[in-house]
């Protein structure tokens, strides 16, 4: 069975990440790694699905058992990859999906080469901006530190390997270009290196 890709997808506020990734897990291939946070749910969230929701005590211990691959704190609250789940899906031939920011990105690519790390970014700032006031579910203070926190993540555009434009109403078209990546990646030939033995010893 051909092992599963560590695929990290981060993206600024309002890049349609969560939109994009949904689309990915119609496909029994893909698998989403559930963080581990402290900030409250947002409406329609579900505990267990789209985070584990824990207490700062609760998250604090599980750093102290070394039970995350990688944490950080975003705006305020603090977000990690559980290390159980990771290793679960990979080896039962999943792509596992990270959606986290770009701190814990550069961590996992630390830990874990050969992830491939993508960054979905709206078509613009200007854009970004108006979907992140247009879906109204933050107040003014929260939009306006993601806006702040997005110059500051672009920074670390140049430590990722692919960038893809999430443009308004192409969600499909952007989960498209991430298969064709996550494809590409699974054949290329620093990942197949056993690929003439396997082709003179297998019947
Ligand atoms: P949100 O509050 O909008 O769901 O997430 C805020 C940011 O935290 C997003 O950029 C999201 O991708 C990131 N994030 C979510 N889970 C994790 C995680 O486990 N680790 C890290 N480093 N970032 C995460």
């Amino acid at each position: 069975m051909e092992k599963g890709l560590l695929v990290v997808v981060s993206g600024p506020a309002g890049s349609g990440k969560g939109t994009v990734n949904h689309i990915l897990l119609e496909s029994p291939e893909y698998a989403f790694s559930v963080s581990a946070t402290t900030r409250a749910p947002r409406p329609g969230e579900v505990d267990g699905v789209n985070y584990h929701y824990i207490s700062v005590e609760d998250f604090q211990k599980r750093i102290d058992d070394d039970e995350l691959l990688e944490y950080t704190c975003y705006c305020g609250n603090y977000y990690g990859t559980l290390r159980a789940q990771t290793e679960a899906a990979l080896e039962a031939g999943k792509n596992l999906i990270l959606e986290i920011e770009v701190e814990g990105a550069l961590n996992v690519k630390r830990l874990c080469p050969e992830a491939v790390l993508i960054m979905l970014l709206p078509p613009s700032y200007a854009v970004q901006e108006q979907r992140l006031r247009g879906r109204a579910t933050e107040t003014e203070e929260v939009i306006l530190r993601r806006l702040e926190r997005t110059r500051e993540e672009m920074e670390f555009l140049s430590h990722y390997d692919y960038v893809v434009y999430n443009y308004d109403g192409q969600a499909e078209a952007c989960a498209d270009r991430i298969r064709a990546i996550v494809q590409a990646e699974k054949s290329a030939m620093r990942r197949n290196p056993n690929a003439k033995k396997i082709f003179f010893e297998t019947n």
